[in-house]
C-alpha cells in the first residue's frame, strides 16, 4: 500500500510503498477513505508523545472495513467507520465506568503507538471501531473524531451548559473552536468567541458567535467582563491553554461558573486566586477526549445536520506533510483532512 511514513523524530513524512496491514486477533482492517490531521500530530512527529519508528500518523480516520481478523464479532466487511484512537484496557476501574480515556492501563494513541491512518489501510482494533450511518462524506466524517466530540462532551458533559447561559470559547477558530461555538449555540448558550484572526472569527460569527473579541487587539478579560456586565461567563472552554490566555479565562468565569480546559501548553503555570473558588464558588477542571457512547452521539449529530463540519479543503495523501506544515502554521481553518479515496 501507500503510506506516508515518519522514519525519524522531528523529520518530513516520506511517501512508500509498504507491505499491506494484515488483522491480528480482534483487528480489522479500514480501508482510509479520509484522515484529518491535528496539532497533535505535530507533538507526535516531533516525538513528544512516545511511540515507535517507523511510524505511521494519523488518528482522524473515516473509512470502511475490507477484512477482520478472527475474534471480530460486531463489524463486517464493507462496515463503514470512524476510529476512536485511544487504546486502552477495557476493564479497569475508570474503563468500567465509561472512563476510557482515563485508563489505568492506557496502552497509548493510534497513530503514535500503533499505526495510524496516513494511508490506504490501517489495522485497528475492533473495541476502536465506530459505525458511521451511510450518506456521511467521509472527509467530513473525519470532523466527528476529535473536533466535534471532544468539544461536544467538554460542553455537555464537563460543563454542563444550559440554555441561555454565556459560554466562552477561547481558541474559538481552531478546528475543535468552530465546532464548539456550533454545539454551544445549539445547547442555546450565549457564545463569545475569542481567536486572533479577524478574518477566521467572521467566519465563527457566521457559524453563530454572538459575540467575536480579537485577542491579539483586545484583552478578552475585559471583553467578557463588558459583554456580560461584569458576570463574566457560566462556562468557559479553553482550547490555547497558555500562560498568556489561562489568567484571563479564570478571570472570566462568573460566579458559580466553571472553567474546562481542553488545550494547555504541559508545565505552563498559572497563577490564581484561591479567594474565588470560595467567594464565587467557581470550578476549574478539565476534558479528556471522549468514550465510544460519546463519540457515537458525535456521529448522530453529524448525521444528522445538528453541527456542520468545517473543511476548508483536502490533501492528497503524498501532501500529508504539507499538511501537517499548513496546520502547524495555522493556515487551516477547521480541518483539511487527506483524502485517499474521493468518494
Ligand atoms: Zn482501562
Amino acid at each position: 500500500m501507500k503510506a506516508m511514513v515518519l522514519k525519524k523524530w522531528g523529520e518530513e513524512l516520506s511517501f512508500e510503498e509498504i507491505p499491506d496491514p494484515e488483522p491480528r486477533y480482534s483487528e480489522v482492517i479500514v480501508r482510509v477513505y479520509a484522515c484529518a490531521p491535528d496539532q497533535f500530530d505535530v507533538t507526535i512527529r516531533d516525538g513528544r508523545a512516545g511511540g515507535n519508528l517507523p511510524l505511521i500518523l494519523g488518528h482522524e480516520i473515516a473509512g470502511e472495513i475490507v477484512s477482520v481478523g478472527k475474534g471480530v464479532e460486531h463489524f463486517q466487511e464493507g462496515s463503514k467507520v470512524v476510529v476512536h484512537p485511544y487504546l486502552t484496557c477495557g476493564h479497569c476501574k475508570f474503563c468500567q465506568v465509561g472512563r476510557n480515556t482515563l485508563c489505568l492501563n492506557f496502552k497509548g494513541y493510534i497513530g503514535a503507538h500503533t499505526n495510524g491512518g496516513y494511508a490506504e489501510y490501517v489495522a485497528v482494533p475492533e473495541e476502536n471501531l465506530c459505525f458511521l450511518p451511510d450518506g456521511i462524506d467521509f472527509a467530513l466524517a473525519t470532523t466527528i473524531v476529535s473536533p466535534v466530540a471532544t468539544p461536544l462532551k467538554a460542553l455537555k458533559t464537563r460543563a454542563k451548559i444550559q440554555p441561555g447561559q454565556t459560554v466562552l470559547i477561547v481558541g474559538a477558530c481552531g478546528g475543535v473552536g468552530i465546532h464548539a461555538v456550533q454545539i454551544a449555540k445549539a445547547f442555546g448558550a450565549n457564545v463569545i468567541a475569542v481567536d486572533i484572526d479577524d478574518q477566521k472569527l467572521s467566519s465563527a460569527k457566521d457559524l453563530g458567535a454572538d459575540h467575536i473579541v480579537n485577542s491579539a487587539k483586545k484583552d478578552f478579560a475585559d471583553e467578557v467582563l463588558e459583554i456580560t456586565e461584569g458576570i463574566g461567563a457560566d462556562a468557559v472552554l479553553e482550547l490555547v491553554g497558555t500562560d498568556l490566555t489561562l489568567p484571563k479565562s479564570f478571570s472570566s468565569v462568573s460566579r458559580t461558573g466553571v472553567l474546562v480546559v481542553v488545550g494547555f501548553q504541559p508545565g505552563k503555570i498559572f497563577e490564581c486566586d484561591p479567594t474565588r473558588f470560595v467567594d464565587d464558588e467557581i470550578l476549574v477542571t478539565g476534558s479528556r477526549y471522549v468514550n465510544k457512547a460519546e463519540l457515537s452521539e458525535a456521529v448522530e449529530w453529524v448525521g444528522s445536520g445538528r453541527i456542520k463540519p468545517v473543511i476548508s479543503g483536502t490533501y492528497d495523501l503524498k501532501d500529508a506533510e504539507q499538511a501537517l506544515q499548513d496546520l502547524a502554521s495555522g493556515k487551516i481553518f477547521g480541518r483539511a483532512p487527506i483524502q485517499i479515496i474521493k468518494n
